[in-house]
């Protein structure tokens, strides 16, 4: 079955499990792939450019924002990140399904021209636990992981516009619910009749 790629969207506050869960997603889902996003922040150790994201200087970023580079760009935590125009067009070309871990002020823009995006939000369980997540990371001051709570309180307002919501609390469970997700999206009547249009005369 060959169909247009599905763009699956995920969001969430720091110290919700996103990136975990979407590493696993990853693994799972043969089909799907991560889309690598430009970003202006040091690479951390471990990390590999062009893996996990294409690290570049805040010129080269700034340059790539004037040519219309990018399908969506922000600044989070006081650096820069996108998303290129190209990775997406060519994997929906490709019926490639991508996967963009993104902040809200990124997806707010994907929104508007990607309407057959799906836009997945992840969630805390409370305040009490996403606090306990980000202390028991042994990463961050005690002042960036207050200054990432009250960030957080902004970020989950955005959760009610997205299409699905999945509440990490107990991570299995939410794997299962986005495992779902990806599921379901496949199966969507429209996304399956484009793919199988060679095969049945469907509508003649
Ligand atoms: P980190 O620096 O911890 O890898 O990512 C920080 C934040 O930037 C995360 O919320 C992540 O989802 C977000 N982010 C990563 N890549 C992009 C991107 O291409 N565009 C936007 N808008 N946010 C991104």
């Amino acid at each position: 079955m060959k169909r247009e790629g599905i763009l699956f969207v995920v969001s969430a506050p720091s110290g919700a499990g996103k990136t975990s869960l979407c590493k696993e997603i990853i693994d799972i889902f043969q089909g799907l792939r991560h889309s690598v996003s430009y970003t202006t922040r040091p690479m951390r150790p471990g990390e590999k450019d062009g893996v996990d994201y294409h690290f570049v200087s805040a010129g080269a970023f700034e340059k790539m924002v004037a040519e219309g580079a990018f399908a969506e760009w922000a600044e989070v935590h006081g650096n820069r990140y996108g998303t290129a125009l190209a990775t997406l067009e060519e994997a929906r070309a490709a019926g490639q399904d991508v996967l963009l871990d993104i902040d809200c002020q990124g997806a707010a823009q994907l929104k508007k021209n990607y309407r057959q995006g799906v836009f997945v939000f992840i969630l805390p369980p409370d305040f009490q636990e996403l606090r306990r997540r980000l202390v028991g990371r042994n990463t961050d001051s005690a002042e960036v992981i207050e200054r990432r709570i009250a960030n957080a309180r902004g970020e989950i307002r955005e959760a009610a516009w997205y299409d699905y919501i999945v509440v990490n609390d107990d991570f299995e469970q939410a794997l299962a619910e986005l495992k779902s997700i990806v599921l379901a999206e496949g199966c969507r009547s429209g996304r399956v009749l484009d793919g199988l249009k060679d095969v049945f005369e469907f509508g003649a």
